[in-house]
């Protein structure tokens, strides 16, 4: 199920990302864990009463000029029309009611889009009176919340859950697999799609999806149905903000959500920048089976050894995707193309592969023997069993006598073991410890 997209949106300092650092705050502690993340998130998973939804922080979209913090959320406030079921529109009590505010409030207006207005900086009951003269902007009750202080976020939570979508029906029949190609502008993603489908099939058998303008491209290739998700939002081209990493990470976002195999797409001539990392991360949050792609391999100039340096640098940059099969092509020349498809196959089976408890259970012992639980202040994590409770990505739930006993190594530890036991190539997996009553 697609998780639905929330964007933060206002003008610099009224508190966009303490706010968004809160709302993602229990999951960006799990992540941090991991090397290889980098700490400027951009976007988070958050929860609010069982609803799981994206946030993005929609400030920082710098341009340049004449009224440029203006012309910035503007933009802003376009990207989150775009692409956000929901907005929250953030404004501040300390300063008060501003003429941008005014304007972003008009264009977020005519959008018919729905908008939380969020009044921050409430830190204290004098202020709560402050929140009154933002009823003009027309969006209802405004929310007074305060960063410093986390409250009101309750209040802001409710309003935004209860605003998203209902969940939509699955678009495709189980056995077709859902790819979305993602990368930075030009790394060659639509020559890519090109390439796969052969030039023909472009044009003529776009479909309109359910998800609003998104067009998917639906073909079939040795008795395997595939979708390419969402290649009409890659071909939108030409303003001058599609280079912002937030434009293209809010859109590739969107399809990553409605993908079964995401296909990360390097440019080879340049390498690996942050931007990629950005990308590939919300892959792996989001649970989805990756690929990294390598394209543009024709223009490298080569030797036996630059294929496996080049893969070394991507392990050492993803360092918390080593799953991911790397694979290197050209979208030009069709150089290795054929190699493409049978890995994305094998993910998406990977992805959606269910073990039987009974297997799970060798596993799980065999490690506990061989590597027993450590105890901690004398006392001993005890497994009970283990069981597999979703696909997509493989969920696996462990009950013990004590969740707090288990440590993020022992839980790497068996990680590692049911990879090496199932393979699970191409596909993240999740463990998560239970009491078991
Ligand atoms: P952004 O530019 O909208 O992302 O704003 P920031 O999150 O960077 O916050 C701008 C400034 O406001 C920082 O100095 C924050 O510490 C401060 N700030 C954020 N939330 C609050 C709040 O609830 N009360 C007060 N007094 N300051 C806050
Ligand atoms: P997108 O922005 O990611 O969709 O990238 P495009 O598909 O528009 O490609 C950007 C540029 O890279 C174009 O000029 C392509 O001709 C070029 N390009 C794409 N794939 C390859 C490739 O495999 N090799 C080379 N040499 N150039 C490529």
């Amino acid at each position: 199920m697609a998780r639905p997209v929330v964007a933060i949106v206002g003008r610099p300092n009224v508190g966009k990302s303490t706010i968004f650092n809160r709302l993602i705050g229990d999951r960006l502690a799990i992540v941090e864990d991991k090397p290889g993340i980098t700490r400027d998130r951009i976007y988070g998973i958050s929860d609010w009463n069982g609803t799981s939804f994206s946030v993005i922080d929609t400030g920082g979209i710098e341009i340049d000029g004449e009224d440029a913090i203006l012309k910035s959320i503007r933009v802003q406030a376009e990207l989150a029309i775009e692409e956000a079921d929901v907005i929250v529109f953030m404004c501040e009590a300390k300063s008060g009611l501003t003429n941008s505010d005014e304007e972003v409030a008009q264009i977020l207006f005519r959008s018919g889009k729905p908008v939380v207005l969020a009044i921050n900086k409430v830190d204290n009951m004098k202020r709560t009176e402050d929140i009154y003269e933002f009823y003009s902007l027309g969006f209802g009750d405004p929310i007074g919340i305060s960063g410093s202080h986390g409250t009101g976020l309750g209040d802001l939570l409710d309003a935004v859950t209860e605003r998203l979508p209902e969940p939509t029906e699955e678009e495709y029949d189980d056995d077709v697999i859902r790819v979305a190609l993602i990368g930075r502008p030009n790394v060659g993603k639509s020559s890519l799609v090109n390439a796969i489908l052969g030039e023909e099939r472009v044009i003529v058998s776009n479909i309109a999806g359910t998800t609003r303008d998104a067009i998917d491209t639906p073909f079939e290739r040795d008795g395997q149905r595939y979708v390419l998700i969402d290649t009409a939002g890659m071909r939108k081209r030409g303003k001058v903000y599609e280079n912002t990493e937030k434009y293209s990470v809010m859109r590739a976002m969107r399809a990553i959500e409605r993908a079964d195999v995401v296909l990360v797409v390097i440019n080879g001539e340049e390498g690996i920048i942050d931007q990629d990392k950005h990308i590939a991360g919300y892959a792996h949050d989001a649970g989805k089976a990756s690929i990294f792609v390598v394209n543009k391999w024709d223009a490298v100039e080569k030797d036996d050894k630059t294929m496996q340096n080049f893969e070394n640098k991507i392990r050492d940059h993803f360092l918390f995707m080593s799953y991911a099969p790397v694979v290197f092509l050209s979208a030009l020349t069709k150089q290795r193309l054929q190699k493409l498809l049978p890995v994305v196959q094998h993910a998406a089976q990977q992805h959606a592969l269910r073990i039987t408890t009974h297997l799970i259970n060798d596993v799980i012992s065999d490690a506990v023997a061989i590597n027993p639980p450590p105890t901690d202040k004398g006392r001993r994590l005890r497994i009970n069993y283990a069981t597999q409770v979703a696909v997509k990505p493989p969920t696996i739930v462990v009950f013990v006598n004590d969740p707090s006993l288990m440590h993020f190594s022992y839980e790497r530890y068996l990680e590692n073991k049911i990879r090496a036991a199932f393979n699970f190539e191409g596909t993240p997996i999740r463990l998560f410890t239970r009491r078991k009553s």
